[in-house]
């Protein structure tokens, strides 16, 4: 696929597979009909998706890029990871996603515990019935729970009151640690982004620490452009894109209908001064 002439790129998304609410197939045709030109599939954790979301992406003639978004402990908070023209047959990568989603399960009867100490009972089973892959029990999943069960009104209140740092539902977990993240993608031959930057809550020090040590690991790119930045936000990492030599990637981090604020294939263009991340990434499109 030439890659050069292409004016949207959506490479950040969850299906079923991880905590999105559509199917790989689905995602595929929605993308296509919001007009994206390359896609990439990056389910949390996980790369189960990814033959049936190439599958379809290649019935509907759109560029695919098999990806994932890996769960990261740095400096006290979770980092995310995304991992873009990977191999997902790869036995390091495989392996490091199997151990990574590994404390899923207890951590989610732990919250369950939690939220059970506030009078909220029976949030494990309810989550359950909303997880597509029991694996990768998530909190997107009590949240949808917490609503559906009128415990509150929308998920941005189930995180706000129950799910962040500090907040019943909440239980801290050590996930991946970041060099072997990028190492995981690398060695897949994929390249690895930092995704929404913007969502963490680092001081300039720690922000920093993430940037320099992602790039000594080998990652290489960032996302500027995403569904949770602001025009400011990714005006601002671009500047970080070119101050530490970074490919900039774009992508909605859509999960699913109705529940997310951007739309596959409907984000704003990259900054023009900075080098996609799809230039380097030609070769792995399929
Ligand atoms: P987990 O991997 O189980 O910690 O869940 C993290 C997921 O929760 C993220 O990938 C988002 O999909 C979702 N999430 C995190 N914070 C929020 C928030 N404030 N509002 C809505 N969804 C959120
Ligand atoms: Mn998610
Ligand atoms: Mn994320
Ligand atoms: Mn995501």
């Amino acid at each position: 696929m030439d890659v050069h002439h292409l004016t949207n790129a959506d490479l950040h998304c969850h299906s079923t597979v991880s905590d999105g609410g559509l199917a790989p197939e689905l995602l595929a045709e929605r993308a296509c009909a919001g007009g994206v030109e390359l896609w990439a599939l990056t389910d949390h954790d996980e790369v189960k998706g990814i033959g049936a979301a190439r599958e379809a992406a290649r019935r509907l003639g759109m560029g695919f890029l098999a990806g994932v978004e890996i769960s990261v402990s740095f400096a006290g908070q979770v980092v995310h990871i995304v991992g873009l023209g990977v191999d997902e047959t790869n036995p390091a990568l495989v392996a490091g996603l199997h151990a990574t989603r590994g404390g899923r399960g207890p951590r989610a009867q732990d919250m369950a515990a939690g939220l059970a100490r506030v009078g909220i009972q029976g949030a494990y089973e309810g989550a359950l019935r909303f997880v597509g892959n029991p694996e990768l029990i998530s909190r997107t999943h009590f949240a949808r729970w917490l609503v559906e069960s009128g415990h509150c009104r929308d998920v941005s209140e189930v995180f706000r009151k129950y799910l962040t740092e500090g907040k019943p539902g909440f239980v801290p977990h050590r996930w991946a640690a970041l060099g072997d993240a990028v190492r995981w993608i690398t060695e897949a031959g994929g390249i690895a982004v930092i995704a929404h930057p913007a969502r963490y809550k680092f001081t300039p020090n720690e922000e920093y620490a993430l940037f320099s040590e992602f790039k000594q690991h080998g990652g290489l790119g960032v996302e500027v452009v995403t569904g949770s930045h602001s025009d400011a936000e990714a005006v601002r990492y671009g500047e970080m894109a070119l101050e530490f030599g970074l490919l900039a990637s774009r992508g909605s981090d859509f999960h699913a209908p109705g529940e997310s604020r951007t739309e596959l294939g409907s984000l704003p263009h990259l900054p023009a001064q900075l080098e996609p991340v799809w230039l380097r990434l030609a070769d792995r499109v399929n």
